[in-house]
């Protein structure tokens, strides 16, 4: 059992045990309790899923310190690191297993330990939260724009204010599968929105301070803490996504940058075959760049951008009062938007 239940003020690190290794040693996740000046709500923060998907162990890390328990109306519990063999192995999923943990949930007690990680996971965090923030990044390589994933299944779907309170420029709204967290939790009427920042392997200042501000707009915009969110007054939720891949081999080089807005046929990028010979890569549709590749060498059918198409794309309104700024994506992409 997690020890959630401390005093007002105070803010606690624990562990608790899931598995037992080859040699015996213990497959233990860490977490933070940090307890305001009310008990509830209570949220969530996890990162790490993916084992290599770092910002948000740090973003994490950073609020458990920063922030003053007596500052904050409910209590944080939070995950830093969930998949700790994927992050010892530092890679997306646990070397032995090779299981995608994000396609666990809600786990099996009797499970292989990716399956027992995410069964404890969820019994002692997610379901004793009202609401939580489950932080992620790009694959190696693919360096993505501060957005929220809302994710449908079947006939359930996400309620989208929780994914607007991150206060971001633009959210992805797409189906999901079976056994990822937010789709399980949300099914079960816990929101747990998930929140991409940058890109796995490596911590990204720029991207660390988007999910700080994130998380802060997420509590403020939920009275957790003191002052109005900063977020623009309209968001897109955008549902076009085109994954481009190379039409040969080489080296790429990118040309656009995350969160650019660009015309059907504008250049993304090019790739240099060993020949010297440039092939261009060009967008398919009037979209923005959620994601750009970073690593270079490139072989026929990798993918190398991700795209969000303006086609079907709605404008959601912040409903309650906020610090507005710009939405620069969208003062780009207004013409595109019907
Ligand atoms: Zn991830």
């Amino acid at each position: 059992m997690i020890k959630l239940d401390i005093d007002e003020g105070k803010k606690y690190r624990g562990k608790i045990k899931v598995a037992e290794l080859e040699d015996g040693s213990k497959v233990e996740i860490p977490y933070f309790v940090m307890r305001g000046r009310r008990r509830r709500p209570i949220l969530l923060l996890n990162a790490a899923l993916h084992g290599d998907e770092l910002n948000g162990v740090e973003v994490i890390m950073r609020l458990f310190e920063e922030l003053n328990p007596m500052e904050v109306n409910g209590t944080i519990v939070a995950v830093p690191v969930v998949n700790v063999l994927a992050f010892r192995s530092r890679d997306r999923f646990d070397v032995i297993e090779k299981r995608d943990l994000n396609r666990k949930f809600p786990g099996k007690k009797d499970g292989n330990v990716t399956e027992k990680i995410a069964y404890h996971f969820f019994n002692e965090f997610v379901k004793k939260a009202d609401f939580g923030i489950d932080l992620h990044a790009g694959m190696k390589g693919h360096l993505l724009l501060p957005h929220g994933r809302a994710r449908t299944l079947g006939d359930y779907a996400p309620k989208l204010e929780y994914y607007q309170a991150l206060g971001t420029d633009i959210i992805f709204y797409h189906e999901g599968e079976k056994g990822m967290l937010n789709i399980t939790a949300g099914k079960r009427g816990i929101p747990v929105v998930c929140f991409e920042i940058g890109e796995a392997d490596r911590l990204d200042e720029f991207y660390i301070n988007e999910g700080i501000k994130g998380v802060k707009n997420f509590m403020k915009y939920f009275g957790m803490l003191s002052g109005l969110p900063e977020m623009p007054a309209r968001q897109i939720l955008l549902q076009g996504y085109i994954e481009t891949r190379a039409s040969v081999g080489g080296m790429f080089y990118s040309k656009a940058r995350v969160g650019d807005v660009v015309k059907k046929g504008d250049v993304i990028g090019y790739i240099r075959k060993i020949n010297g010979k440039k092939v261009y890569v060009k967008a398919e549709k009037n979209s923005t760049v959620m994601g750009i590749r970073t690593l270079s060498a490139v072989r026929e059918g990798d993918p190398i951008a991700w795209m969000l198409s303006f086609e079907n794309a709605e404008i959601l309104e912040i409903k309650k009062k906020v610090k507005i700024r710009r939405n620069r994506i969208l003062e780009k992409a207004e013409k595109f938007i019907k």
